[in-house]
């Protein structure tokens, strides 16, 4: 293994796996309120075939694969992926970024099976907003309660992803972050991107900073917390962290690490731009592991150089449920 880069000498080592389109929630910044057109099953890829396509991307240098979705969990034996990734050659980090709806379910087992880490989307601490942002009844408990699962049995540090938005839930980023003062809670703030829904409700990052100003001075931390564009900051003696995700304001394309595998089987190279390369076809034609690793380099060349949200071109042709937020 000798490592890959793409054509702009980025270093590449990071996968994500879109494992299903389907959630369990239909949070209002991702999801129409009557759900998506949803991806008939045998398009799909099997567990086997995601095995493959990380197997070839591990030896071509892959080393960290992130599992999302769609919501992961309502996938039916996302343990047994996990142990199937984590017995590949060269993968030494797999992550999950969940809802949270069934982590209590499957914390424990998820841990077993060699998964490391969780992040968990928690947008409010209000019990009625959660279920307003997120089209659910009653879910807040079962959340926190899967949050706190998670950290017992040791997939930490536990992130919270928060999607600040304006009138729905910026009136919380200072009680989020007062939380990392005493509790080793890591939350994230994460610009809006306008998929979908109605985003005259974004807020730039450095609002959100302005607002945490009464709290005192944040501090960098110089230590890397993830694998992601993240920039994490601790207030003054705090025990958790905050950190900054700036799709929209400030783009972070010059580091990305990434590839993306949507759930049917296309290798996608930027979140934000509709380029994709199909890997299915191929997997059913019994393409071998040599064509596979050629057929992903050659992908992996053609990575664009960054995304153009703020010239407004917004990808197209999926919603985020697809690739793998
Ligand atoms: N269902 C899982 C969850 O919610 O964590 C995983 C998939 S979700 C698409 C992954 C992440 O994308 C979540 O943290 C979610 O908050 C974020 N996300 C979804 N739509 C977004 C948007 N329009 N802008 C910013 N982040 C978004
Ligand atoms: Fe589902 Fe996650 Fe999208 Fe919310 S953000 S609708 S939980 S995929």
């Amino acid at each position: 293994m000798t490592g890959l880069s793409d054509s702009f000498q980025r270093p590449i080592n990071y996968l994500r796996v879109s494992v299903t389109d389907r959630c369990n929630m239909r949070c209002v910044y991702c999801m129409p309120a009557d759900g998506i057109c949803l991806i008939p099953h045998q398009e799909i890829l099997s567990y086997e075939e995601i095995q493959h396509v990380a197997e070839a991307a591990a030896e071509l240098g892959i080393s960290k694969v992130r599992l999302t979705g769609g919501e992961p969990l309502v996938r039916l034996g996302l343990p047994k992926l996990v142990q199937m990734l984590s017995r590949i050659e060269g993968i030494d980090d797999i992550a999950l970024t969940t809802n949270g709806m069934l982590l209590g379910r499957y914390a424990a087992e998820l841990k077993m099976a060699g998964l490391r880490r969780v992040n968990v989307s928690l947008d409010t601490l209000k019990p009625e907003r959660f279920d307003a942002i997120t089209r659910s009844s009653d879910k807040l408990s079962v959340v926190l309660e899967g949050i706190e699962t998670a950290r017992k049995v040791g997939l930490t540090p536990v992130k919270l992803n928060t999607v600040v938005m304006a009138g729905i839930n910026d009136d919380e980023i200072v009680d989020f972050a007062r939380q990392t003062i005493d509790e080793d809670w890591h939350v994230r703030f994460i610009e809006q991107m306008p998929f979908g829904a109605d985003t005259s409700s974004f807020i730039p990052a450095s609002e959100i900073r302005r607002r945490l100003e009464p709290l005192g001075e944040l501090e960098p931390c110089h230590y890397a917390i993830g694998n992601g564009p993240a920039k994490y900051f601790r207030l003054p003696n705090a025990k958790g962290t905050i950190g900054f995700i700036t799709p929209v304001s400030e783009h972070f394309c010059f580091q990305c690490n990434r590839l993306r595998l949507t759930s049917d089987g296309k290798l996608r190279l930027c979140l934000l731009a509709d380029d994709e390369i199909d890997l299915k076809q191929p997997l059913r034609q019994g393409i071998s592991q040599a064509e596979l690793k050629e057929l992903i380099a050659k992908a992996v060349a053609s990575k664009p150089e960054r995304h153009h949200l703020a010239e407004n071109h917004l990808p197209h042709n999926r919603p985020m449920t697809q690739v793998g937020g």
